[in-house]
């Protein structure tokens, strides 16, 4: 494994300043993080929460963990010191990583232990009972959870979803400004496209470009990058094909990747390659272009998540082409690319100011072409700010 990943980039000055207030010093992570929690299990009754690698626990602790079969897990019960279970060989790095840097009780087991009966004797210590409802990370490893729920069989086992999205879909200051590092880094790989997106070369070898230029552009990671020519881009996760872009093709460029500090971009334009997109394309690509406006105008606390994603549809529906428009609005974004809230009818949540998502409608003619235009926005006191930049028209390049 990497000995890094337990001192991520741009953690440990954080961590150490965390009784600064102010935007420029706020702490990206704090012990406040852990203790929320602990308050929202308790308002909803859950005894204990387990969090193992992943983004939560990245998100609670700061600890960008290794996710193995070994168990490391925070464990936040309702009542006494939160704590972590790490592997013993792991141990001196939990100590001087950021989750160290935070105080939280390091629990070490040895490798003939059981992980699991060290965490529920060290839980029920705390509760002083056993606990009846154990909230689990939603994206937990299932050997992981079933360790969890075979050394407390009395317990139900439900998602810490709970409790843990209610805390990451509200990003603060300082998570608004990672994220804006992120979306103006993708921005740039956008704004370089024509050095790579040409006819005559495939998509396959377009994303390699776009997939250097990423990491180059300021991301530790490349998350995805779809460059869906011709008819490809009417599947909107169609990634990379051996498909040679052809003049006059519409191509749709959704990419993304991970920064330092584990924050997310994702962007997509479209583009029309050695041509000009012709009138009907241009009509309905217009109305595409007013529905994303219509959705991002929608943003503003109060306003819900289903709200935003009817204002994009019903501008696609009025003018006819609804049923090309097959998925929903968005997502939210932070240290997933995909995470709380989903901007989708039904999703009656009201948006506060520091939710952070995208609105991406697309228009998909399948077997001829589609076009879709992201943006990550973020719900602000009064109204909304924009994350990306660059033409949201179809960009004409060269080819
Ligand atoms: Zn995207
Ligand atoms: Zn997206």
């Amino acid at each position: 494994m990497n000995p890094e990943r337990g001192r991520p980039a741009g953690y440990s000055a954080a961590v150490a300043t965390d009784t600064a207030t102010d935007t420029a010093t706020e702490p990206l992570v704090s012990i406040e993080r852990v203790h929320a929690a602990r308050e929202v299990a308790g308002e909803l009754g859950v005894d204990l929460l387990v969090v193992t690698p992943g983004s939560d626990l990245r998100y609670l602790c700061g600890y960008n963990a290794h996710a193995m079969e070994r168990l490391t897990a925070l464990a936040v019960p309702r009542r006494g010191e939160p704590f972590l279970v790490v592997p013993k060989l792991e141990a001196p790095m939990v100590d001087a990583g950021p989750a160290g840097a935070l105080g939280l009780d390091v629990l070490a087991w040895e490798e003939t232990d059981d992980p699991f009966t060290l965490l529920a004797g060290a839980a029920i210590g705390r509760l002083g009972s056993a606990p009846a409802r154990v909230a689990v990370g939603a994206r937990s490893w299932a050997e992981h959870a079933l360790g969890v729920q075979a050394a407390l069989p009395g317990a139900r086992l439900e998602l810490a979803s709970s409790v843990v999205d209610r805390l990451r879909m509200v990003k603060s200051a300082a998570e608004v400004e990672e994220l804006a590092l992120a979306g103006a880094a993708i921005d740039r790989v956008h704004a370089r496209m024509a050095d790579w997106l040409r006819v005559g070369r495939t998509e396959a070898e377009v994303g390699a470009d776009i997939a250097a230029a990423i990491r180059a552009e300021g991301h530790v990671g490349v998350d995805f990058t779809i460059v869906g020519s011709g008819p490809n881009g009417a599947s909107p996760h169609h990634e990379l094909s051996g498909r040679t872009v052809r003049a006059g093709d519409l191509v749709v460029v959704d990419i993304g990747g991970e920064t330092a500090t584990g924050y997310r971009s994702d962007c997509t334009r479209t583009y029309v390659v050695g041509g000009s997109a012709d009138a009907e394309v241009a009509e309905w690509y217009g109305v595409l272009q007013e529905a994303q406006r219509a959705a991002t105008a929608a943003v503003r606390p109060g306003v819900t998540a289903e709200a935003v994603d009817a204002a994009a549809r019903t501008v696609i529906d009025d003018a006819g082409w609804g049923e090309h428009f097959i998925h929903r609005t968005g997502h939210g974004i932070g240290l997933d690319t995909h995470e709380a809230p989903y901007i989708v009818a039904g999703n009656d949540l009201p948006l506060v100011p520091g939710m952070a998502f995208s609105v991406e409608p697309g228009i998909y003619l399948a077997g001829r072409c589609g076009a879709r235009i992201e943006d990550i926005v973020v719900c602000t006191e009064d109204g909304v700010r924009i994350l990306n930049d660059g033409p949201r028209e179809l960009v004409e390049l060269p080819g």
